[in-house]
């Protein structure tokens, strides 16, 4: 095996023509390079584990990551050592679920750990294809949630937009697994008309979450006819990209693209860390780009089984995510996707890590643990509980420690009004014992 085989040019175009699609070909019009920036070249030497060959301008053009993404268990084999029959399982499940990992993030694999949290996330496993597995194609039902295609509407004020099903890197905890059989589809401009004035027509619609697949992966022209269609509507207030990029493909957070973003401010993105390993001088320098052009960066992190389930694991993300400035917002319960059962945690597991962090570190580094409810039931965000018993008066808590306190609430009104009367009444007679906590 030969890890370090140079691919060849030719094949890669071919591929490339094979897997064509409208976002790819957008890709290939925009000609001019990658933009630049004011920063100097950040690449780390673990970043480029598999393409010493690949020259630095090649590697940090996206459009070339983009293109070069490793889709089959042959090319695989080229990079990470996999025997005959571990390339053979591979190819079955990428049958059914297909795989697609780009250059800089399957440069994050060490080859020699099989349970490199990157690796876990992006390398398919059998267990994706074991029929003895549970899980639901679509478990928060966000098809009956869709009110025209593409876009869903669950919550009043919010809405959810699919712009396309495109993705560089399939993670195989994928909530949208389902949609991966059409892999490749961006929605129709007429489509995308459709969401625009459904939205445009529901003026309680205050937040628009630009979502996918990524919506990264568009042009950053087409990116922008959506984001400005949506910024003429008077009522939306906020927009939000959710994107992986700043993890997978960071290179895409050009400053080309955030030029444009800065234009129709106010913005915001939420990203995918889920391991302190994606944070890398690469992932970092993006988010600084985006914070510095104005975008507040927000991050989703998946509770996933054996690659950030324990405290020790969620605190380095954490920390390290506030150390460039992006802020934990979600944690999420991994859905009950088919293909998925796998990399799921029982509900307690979360509930036991952001008790193991709070009075650990600080508050900003601890997210909201959220369960999303199947069958459009939301999101519902749980905490261990502090408080152990209360009664009208007092409330009984135990503290991050397990100490246990007495906390007194306010009396009611009425009630204030009536001890000061009864005070005053007995203001001649002998002091009364204070009243003390049960
Ligand atoms: C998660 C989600 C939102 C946004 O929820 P927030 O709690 O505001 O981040 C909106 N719509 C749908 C359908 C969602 O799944």
């Amino acid at each position: 095996m030969n890890t370090l085989a140079l691919k060849p040019k030719q094949k890669l175009s071919a591929e490339c023509v094979d897997r064509s699609s409208r976002s790819q070909v957008d890709a290939q019009e925009e000609s001019e390079p990658p933009g630049q920036d004011d920063e100097p070249p950040q690449t780390g030497i673990a970043a480029r584990r598999y393409f010493s060959h690949i020259g630095q301008p090649l590697w940090d053009d996206w459009k070339w990551q983009f293109k070069n993404r490793i889709t089959t268990a042959r090319e695989l084999s080229r990079y990470l050592p996999l025997s005959e029959f571990e390339i053979q399982d591979l190819e079955k499940v990428t049958r059914r679920y297909p795989l697609s990992i780009t250059p800089y993030y399957l440069s994050l694999i060490d080859p020699y750990d099989a349970n490199d949290p990157v690796r876990r996330q992006a390398i398919p496993s059998t267990m994706e294809i074991d029929p003895s597995m549970q899980g639901l194609e679509d478990p928060l039902d966000e098809n009956g949630d869709s009110v025209v295609p593409g876009l869903v509407h669950r919550y009043e004020d919010r809405a959810l937009m699919v712009t396309t099903n495109i993705c560089p890197v399939l993670c195989r905890h994928c909530t949208r697994k389902r949609e991966w059989h059409q892999h490749g589809t961006v929605h129709t401009p007429v489509e995308f008309h459709a969401m625009i004035e459904y939205i445009r027509s529901h003026t309680r619609i205050r937040d628009v979450i630009v979502s996918g697949g990524d919506p990264l992966s568009l042009s950053t022209h087409r990116l922008e006819e959506i984001i400005a269609a949506l910024r003429s509507i008077p009522h939306v207030e906020i927009i939000r990209i959710g994107s992986r990029f700043p993890v997978v493909l960071p290179q895409r957070i050009d400053a080309e693209l955030c030029q444009m973003l800065s234009r129709y401010s106010p913005i915001w993105l939420n990203t995918h860390f889920n391991s302190v390993r994606e944070i890398t001088p690469e992932s970092a320098a993006a988010c600084d780009r985006l914070l510095k052009a104005g975008v507040p960066v927000n991050n989703q992190s998946v509770l996933l089984k054996g690659i950030n389930d324990s405290v020790s694991d969620q605190l380095a993300l954490c920390q390290g995510l506030l150390k460039i400035k992006v802020r934990p917002y979600y944690l999420f319960q991994c859905d009950e996707v088919q293909g998925v059962e796998h990399l799921r945690t029982p509900v307690e597991k979360g509930i036991e890590i952001i008790a193991g962090m709070r009075g650990r570190t600080s508050g900003l580094a601890i997210p909201s643990f959220v369960v999303d409810l199947p069958d459009g039931g939301g999101k519902v965000p749980l905490l261990p509980d502090y408080i152990v018993n209360h009664n009208e008066e007092h409330i009984f808590f135990r503290n991050y420690r397990g100490d246990f306190y007495s906390y007194r609430n306010p009396l009611p009104v009425s009630n204030v009004a009536e001890s000061k009367c009864l005070h005053n009444s007995l203001a001649d007679t002998p002091a009364q014992p204070e009243r003390i906590g049960v």
